[in-house]
Formats: structure tokens, C-alpha cells, sequence
């Protein structure tokens, strides 16, 4: 599945393409072109799944089309639990809207609301909310939902163990009740099934949490090297543990030559298969690699998806994926059927951030263990966090809103350092804790 097969209108097609995506991630696959029709949403994922721009992008493209938004007016509302999630948010529409003639904005406590109030003031496509202000907005007559089109509730269960059932009940009925709701989660928890009654009609359901639970049947495990170190490593793993049929799997097609090269000079016969070698090449690669001819086959993660080998003994992340389902989707390749498989990951300094959105979608730490000699300079830390709700619940009610969060540890803290810029904080320049 590609980008393009979506149908998103070029303007968004465009900006996808320029934040480096080629592929939809599962979630997205399902999601947009539900969205796109018109059609309630009601989705179980987690942070790191792409589930922002599965609600973002085929709404942007509904919202393309269509009577612009009136004075006050505001078309399509995401509400969000964290004013760091809020500005999360808000960064990925300005991103994915920049070649459409939008007026977008985000609103959130703990910031002045004058210019809040005058910012809505000439209608809004996209707004981005935090519960207890939007209402503070809309009571004092700054903000207005007659043509409202849709509703989104982002981490729907962070909202309900904050205590914002009661502002998001009164949210609800100041909407149009003739409208596209989207509902994502981490779970579908019963009290999240509670608040769907009623809220979305006739949603289609989408999990995608169930295949981010790694398989109970692979060991895991990962060892902290220097990048530079990287191919030595490797080679000393093949031939201490006599690995003779391992899959390995590289980031690019580049890194997937190179590595074969290097492997070659060590006397270990591998071969690459990725997007660039002709099918021939690869159903040759693919033969030999069954049939024992060569023991180590590297492959880019588009290229594996293709490919149908059982029981392979051990899978190797030469580098870590960027999108963190792409480790869930390589780690499935061992342990099938029931065998015992390992997948064994290289992990230097500059993947943290990769593998703390791994842990936390798989929802546990990777084992760390220290190869004897490859000693990295940087430690990998012990773990990347992986919990959500790490326990800093929110008192409810109106008067102890929890959408000012600036709490240290706080998971969203953790949320904006992923952001594309590289910034940290958010926009409003809020120090926001950073993780590592
Ligand atoms: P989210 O789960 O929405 O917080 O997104 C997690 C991360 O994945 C963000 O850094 C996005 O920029 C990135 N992302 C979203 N969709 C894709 C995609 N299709 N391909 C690669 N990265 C993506």
C-alpha cells in the first residue's frame, strides 16, 4: 500500500511526501479511507502507531472541500487530554496543511486567552483543544459549532483517568449531534466502550494494539554497540552462535549493499534483497538463502514484508525502523507456529528515540546484554519507558484542570521531543521534559 493509492488530494500528498512517509502505517491503511468517507471511527492505538495523521490527513482532505468556516466557527475539532499532546497535534496539521488555504489553530489553559479568543475570531477548519478552556471559549462566546463537521477524542482514555468526563459530557452537548466522530485510545477499556455509546454510530473498529504485542514465542533481546562497530559485531555474533540461517534486516537499500560487502570481506556469504534488485535477483537471493547456499540474507523491511519463510531461527535489526511497527512486523518473521525464534537487535546511541517508540508500543523493555569487547561508549539507557499511564493521574473536576500538565516524567513531555524539528517544549515555549 502506498500514499498515493489513498486518493488524498495533491496538496496533501505533496506535504506526506516531503515528512519522508512513503508508506501508510497500519492504522492509517484503515483509518484514512474510512475518514474520507464519511464514516465514524472508533480505534484502539497507541502513541507511535501514525494515528495522528490517520485522523489528520483524510480530514484535512474532507476539509478541503466545503464552505470555509464562518466567524467563530470551527469545522473540525480534535480534543486532546495534554496541552503537549494539543500542540503535538496542531504541529501535524500545520505540516500536513501547508499547501492548503486553511485557518487552523490550538487552543489550551495556562496560557493567556485573549489572543486565543481574537485568533478564532475569523473561523477555524482544524482546531485543536484542550477540554476545560475550550469551554472557558465557548462560555465566553468565542467559539461556535454550528458547522461543526467533526469531532476527534484523542487518547480517549488518558481523558476519562484525568477526570474530563464530565467536560467532555458538556463539550458534546453543545455540538451538533449530526456530525463525524473518530474516538482513538489506547484501549478499549469498558469505560471506553461507555463513552462510545452514544458518541459514534456505526464506527468501524480498528485494533492495531494486539499486533503490537510481540510474540510470547521470540526471545528478544538487544545489544548496545557503537554505530562503527556495528558490522564487526555482527559478524562475531554469526559465527560465536554458528547463526546459519538469520535474517537480517537494514534500513536502506544502501546500508543493506554495504553491509553485504562487509560481511562478504569477513567470509560470510550473505545477500541483499531490496526494492532495487530485479524480482529475478530477488527470487535467486531468496532460493539460495532457503536452500542453505548463503546463511545470511539482508533485507530492507518493504522488501521482507514480501517474503514467506518459516521458522527462521533469528532475525536481526542491523539498525533499528523509524516507524515502530516495522519491529513488530520484523520480529514476527521468527518464532512462528509456535517454534522458538530470537530477534536480536544492534542498538547505538543515535537510536534511542527509536527504541523508546518501540518499547513503549510493545509495551516492555527490551533485554539489554553487553557483548564482551563492544563495550559502546554511550550507554543505551534501561529502559525507554515503555509504560504508558505512567501513574501521574490528574485530579478531576472543572477547578483542577490537568490540561496545564508540566509535570517532570509526564509520557507528553516525552511526545514533543519527537517532534519532526527537532525542537523540544512546545510552541508556546513551554519547557517540557525530554526524555533522555
Ligand atoms: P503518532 O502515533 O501519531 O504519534 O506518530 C508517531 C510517529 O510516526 C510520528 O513521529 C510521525 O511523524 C511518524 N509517522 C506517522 N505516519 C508515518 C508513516 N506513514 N511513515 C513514517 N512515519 C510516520
Amino acid at each position: 500500500m502506498l500514499f498515493e493509492n489513498l486518493g488524498l488530494t495533491q496538496d496533501i500528498a505533496r506535504a506526506v511526501a516531503e515528512q519522508g512517509y512513503s508508506a501508510p502505517t497500519p492504522i492509517q491503511a484503515q483509518a484514512i479511507p474510512a475518514v474520507m468517507q464519511g464514516r465514524d471511527v472508533m480505534a484502539a492505538a497507541q502513541t507511535g502507531t501514525g494515528k495522528t495523521a490517520g485522523f489528520t490527513l483524510p480530514l484535512l482532505h474532507r476539509l478541503s472541500s466545503g464552505k470555509r468556516a464562518g466567524k467563530g466557527q470551527v469545522r473540525v475539532l480534535v480534543l486532546t487530554p495534554t496541552r503537549e499532546l494539543a500542540a503535538q497535534v496542531f504541529e501535524n496539521v500545520q505540516s500536513y496543511s501547508k499547501y492548503l488555504p486553511m485557518r487552523h489553530a490550538v487552543v489550551f489553559g495556562g496560557v493567556k486567552i485573549n489572543p486565543q479568543i481574537s485568533r478564532l475570531h475569523g473561523g477555524t477548519d482544524m482546531l485543536v483543544a484542550t477540554p476545560g478552556r475550550l469551554l472557558d471559549l465557548y462560555s465566553q462566546g468565542a467559539v461556535r459549532f454550528d458547522q461543526l463537521e467533526a469531532l476527534v477524542l484523542d487518547e480517549a482514555d488518558r481523558m476519562l483517568d484525568m477526570g474530563f468526563i464530565h467536560d467532555i459530557k458538556r463539550i458534546l452537548k453543545i455540538l451538533p449531534p449530526k456530525r463525524q466522530t473518530l474516538l482513538f485510545s489506547a484501549t478499549f477499556s469498558p469505560e471506553i466502550r461507555q463513552l462510545a455509546k452514544g458518541l459514534v454510530s456505526n464506527p468501524l473498529e480498528i485494533d492495531v494494539s494486539p499486533r503490537n504485542s510481540t510474540t510470547a514465542t521470540v526471545r528478544q533481546k538487544l545489544h548496545p554497540v557503537d554505530k562503527t562497530r556495528k558490522t564487526k559485531l555482527l559478524s562475531h555474533l554469526i559465527r560465536e552462535n554458528n547463526w546459519h540461517q538469520a535474517l537480517v534486516f537494514s534500513r536502506t537499500k544502501h546500508g543493506a549493499n554495504r553491509l553485504v560487502k562487509q560481511l562478504e570481506g569477513d567470509s560470510i556469504r550473505a545477500v541483499a534483497i531490496h526494492g532495487n534488485k530485479s524480482q529475478n535477483a530477488r527470487t535467486r537471493a531468496l532460493a539460495e538463502f532457503k536452500g542453505g547456499k548463503v546463511q545470511i540474507l539482508v533485507a530492507t523491511d518493504i522488501a521482507a514484508r514480501g517474503i514467506d519463510i518459516d521458522q527462521l531461527p533469528q532475525v536481526v535489526n542491523f539498525d533499528l525502523p523509524n516507524v515502530p511497527e516495522d519491529y513488530v512486523h520484523r520480529i514476527g518473521r521468527t518464532g512462528r507456529a509456535g517454534a522458538h525464534g530470537q530477534a536480536v537487535s544492534l542498538v547505538s546511541a543515535d537510536e534511542f528515540k527509536q527504541l523508546r517508540d518501540i518499547e513503549r508500543l510493545i509495551g516492555k523493555a527490551v533485554p539489554r546484554e553487553q557483548v564482551e569487547g563492544f563495550e559502546p561508549a554511550h550507554q543505551v539507557p534501561a529502559s525507554g519507558n515503555p509504560r504508558r499511564g505512567d501513574g501521574q493521574k490528574q485530579r478531576s473536576g472543572r477547578h483542577k484542570r490537568a490540561e496545564s500538565v508540566r509535570g517532570k516524567g509526564h509520557h507528553h513531555g516525552d511526545r514533543n521531543s519527537r517532534s519532526r524539528s527537532g525542537r523540544r517544549g512546545n510552541r508556546e515555549g513551554t519547557p517540557t521534559h525530554s526524555g533522555y
